[in-house]
């Protein structure tokens, strides 16, 4: 029993580095845990005030005669701050970082903001008016800003101002020209609201379809039954998923409970967002990465005192203080970005569920491609598996065709373009429909390498190669150091050097080269780096401006194309050749998920996959956008050679600018954990084995001009490796080491970037 606990007594967020101690008295003992809100003696004139238990221990820091006790637990405490701090707790224990740390992940900053402010934009302009407005903008190249803003104030004649400006990105001075014009106005909130609801309820009309009605009422009926596991929703692309999580997110609000929806963020496009505004109306706030941290804090503060119902955002909307939350959503739940990248490298999914489970709540799933894992914990029955076999429109999935690049190589084809997929080309540019063409990566092996002996510029901080752009230069896609191109090799001199290989802009060049009578667009991380990026390259491809649309997995869901008729898959297996264990799954979700893209609207879609290995399984079932073999396959090769979701899996990181110091380190920490293996099999007769691999170099074996090494662990038991990580920590908390870094990382999933 821990006598002690840390409290903290204010949480306005900058407060939490400092927690206080207070002896535990032996009459609350049970009842107080991390989390739990207490009230304390606080100062000088012992005020009782508030604060929330963070950590408990054994040992105090301070000498006992200076601690006070806790006075009492607060019964039910409404605020969901008690939910957050029991979550960071969790994030603590299960994902390894400090208290701090994870407090600080799930309370925002916060800092001191503008008031909120509730701005609609609403067309001032009657039809015959707009019609002579958008016919005059049309025919303006350097009025597109206008013309979009006008062309859905047609369709939706009031809407509100933080998505025009962040789903939209129209700016100021676009909507000054425009009020000026007398074409729009922009009207604070409390004259509107009336006036958008009623539109709302008009504007509503799907009805879900049997099967889609069939799962939310068997969703709903489940929580209801006191049912609280998980759903995972697994539907082909465009089978209507969308609109069954708007019907239970409308029965939760019924009930007086909130919904968070995570989105992958380049999924959370206008269109997505409009579909949730239309039904929820004002109800409705949403959070995305180019929102200033006080925004953001607004957004937050308005669902704490119960503004707004529903959060709509990616990863970090999980901590959306909610006072009684009721569903979270997470839709593509395969999306590698539900992974926090820094530390703590929480995993979305399950801090979700965890949420949940602190507030009574549920969590669904969707995915047209589940992640193994879960669709693992569906098979299980850890979760509730449902499936929509067909697209909700009735529109068919899209004629699917494999093209074996070697054939074309033999056949003296040495373009990045088949001849089919050529003449399909030919084909649409005639009729006038839509393309797009897929590429994997993002300058994927744009790398440049001599001609003579081979050798790759690399970068001098970080071990991977450099990429050639188009403005000539080179650059480090993981520490952004940027060079001139060589003239000549470093290592042998000579002058033959040159790039490899299709990356986006090179793809662009020879589409453009070859096929002069189309318009194309480019959608990579360089062209939507730019604040606006992605949402106005996706808008002009929507709005027919541009035939073909170029681009890498940032061509997802959030956007229907109905005039895209065809998608070329240029190079299907480049992301085959990932080092890590999850790249076959990849590649399968790559191109279920680029193929869906077609055929969307009443014209039949057909799809091209170029590959060097047509046989691959991956590759032909994701040909074949059979999921349901996909799995089975992949799960056969998880278990043969014991990689998760049939075993849990835990990566030790040490990184240090110094190669020798890392070594050493890296040695001592592995005694460590081989004597704690050690002791836990033989406490436990050589049952559930922990098996260790490694220390090694990392796949990249230097970022940054730090070094990097591995160490992996792998365990039937999860709480073995929860144990080696706590066993670390309380190693480097007695020996601190400021030079070394080490991060744990218990997904192994989508870190691996290149
Ligand atoms: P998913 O989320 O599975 O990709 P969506 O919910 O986006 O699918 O649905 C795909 C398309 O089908 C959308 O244009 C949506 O408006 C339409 N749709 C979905 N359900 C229905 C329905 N019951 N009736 C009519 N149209 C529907
Ligand atoms: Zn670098
Ligand atoms: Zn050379």
């Amino acid at each position: 029993m821990s006598k002690y606990a840390d409290v903290i007594v204010d949480i306005s967020h900058e407060k939490v580095d400092r927690p206080f101690e207070y002896i535990i008295p032996a009459h609350l003992e049970e009842q107080i845990h991390c989390g739990s809100q207490v009230f304390v003696p606080f100062g000088r004139g012992n005020k009782q005030i508030s604060g929330f238990v963070i950590g408990m221990k054994e040992q105090a820091d301070f000498a006992k005669e200076q601690l006070k006790s806790i006075l009492s637990v607060v019964e039910k405490s409404t605020s969901a701050d008690g939910d957050m701090i029991a979550l960071a707790y969790y994030i603590k224990t299960n994902y390894g970082s400090t208290m701090n740390q994870a407090l600080k992940t799930v309370l925002p900053v916060k800092k001191s903001a503008d008031p909120v402010q509730e701005k609609y934009i609403s067309l001032a302009a009657d039809e015959r008016v707009l019609q002579e407005a958008i016919e005059k903008y049309s025919k303006d190249k350097r009025s597109v800003a206008k013309l979009r803003l006008l062309q859905e104030l047609e369709k939706e004649s009031i809407l509100p101002y933080e998505i025009v400006r962040d789903k939209l990105n129209i700016a100021r001075p676009t909507l000054s020209a425009l009020e000026k014009e007398q074409l729009i106005r922009i009207d604070i909130k409390e004259n509107l609201r009336d006036a958008f609801h009623m539109k709302d309820k008009q504007e509503y009309t799907i009805t879900l379809n049997p099967e889609q009605k069939r799962i939310a009422e068997d969703i709903w009926n489940r929580y209801q039954n006191g049912d609280l596991r998980p759903s995972l929703i697994r539907g082909v692309t465009g089978s209507g998923k969308t609109e069954i999580y708007i019907d239970i997110i409308d029965k939760v609000i019924k009930e007086k409970k909130q919904a968070i929806v995570l989105i992958p963020e380049i999924a959370l496009t206008f269109q997505t967002v409009l579909r949730f505004y239309k039904k929820f109306g004002e109800r409705i706030s949403v959070i995305h990465s180019k929102l200033t941290q006080a925004q953001k804090h607004d957004q937050l503060e308005k669902a704490k005192r119960g503004q707004v119902d529903i959060i709509i955002g990616p990863r970090s909307a999980l901590f959306s203080p909610f006072p009684n939350l009721g569903v979270i959503i997470i839709d593509e739940e395969h999306e590698g970005t539900y992974k926090n990248e820094n530390v703590p490298r929480y995993i979305s999914r399950e801090v979700a569920i965890e949420r949940a489970r602190l507030s009574g709540g549920f969590v669904v799933l969707g995915s047209a491609t589940p992640s193994v894992e879960s669709f693992y914990k569906a098979e299980q029955g850890e979760y509730q598996l449902y499936n929509l076999e067909h697209r909700a429109t009735g529109a068919s999935l899209p004629d699917v065709q494999i093209v074996d690049l070697r054939d074309e190589l033999n056949a003296g084809n040495r373009s990045m373009v088949s001849r089919k997929l050529d003449e399909l080309i030919l084909d649409r540019l005639e009729k006038k429909e839509q393309i797009i063409l897929f590429i994997n990566r993002r300058g994927y092996s744009s790398f440049v390498s001599c001609r003579n002996c081979g050798t790759a510029i690399k970068c001098p901080h970080c071990d991977v190669s450099l990429k050639y752009h188009r403005n000539g230069k080179l650059m480090c896609h993981y520490c952004g150091y940027e060079t001139p191109m060589v003239k000549r090799c470093p290592s042998c001199g000579s002058k033959y050097i040159g790039t490899f290989g299709t990356g986006t802009q090179k793809v662009e060049e020879e589409i453009n080269k070859r096929y002069p009578q189309a318009v194309t667009l480019r959608m990579d991380a360089d062209t939507t780096k730019k604040k606006q990026g992605h949402e106005e390259i996706l808008s002009a491809f929507a709005n027919q401006e541009a035939d073909i649309l170029i681009g890498t997995q940032m061509i997802v869901k959030g956007h229907d194309f109905p005039n895209v008729t065809l998608v070329g898959i240029l190079a299907a297996d480049l992301s085959l050749y990932n080092s890590d264990y999850m790249a076959a799954e990849r590649t399968f979700q790559l191109l279920t998920q680029a193929a869906g893209r077609a055929g969307r609207g009443a014209k039949k879609g057909e799809v091209i996959i170029q590959t060097y290995s047509p046989e691959n399984y991956a590759v032909r079932l994701g040909a074949e956008q059979n999921y349901k073999e996909f799995y089975k396959y992949e799960l056969s090769y998880r278990k043969l050679l014991g990689y998760p979701p049939v075993i849990n899996m835990l990566g030790i990181l040490f990184a240090c600018e110094n190669e020798t110091h890392l070594t050493q380190k890296c040695n001592e920490i592995n005694l460590l954990i081989e004597r704690r293996i050690r002791a836990k099999e033989a406490a436990r007769a050589a049952q559930n084995k922990i098996q260790k691999i490694g220390p090694s170099e990392d796949v990249i074996a230097k970022i940054n001009d730090k070094y990097r090494k591995m160490i992996y662990l792998k365990a039937e038991d999860y709480s073995d490796l929860t144990d080696i990580k706590d066993t670390i920590e309380t190693y480097m908390e007695e020996n601190p080491d400021k030079q070394i870094s080490i991060t744990f990382d218990f997904s192994m999933m989508g870190n691996r970037k290149g």
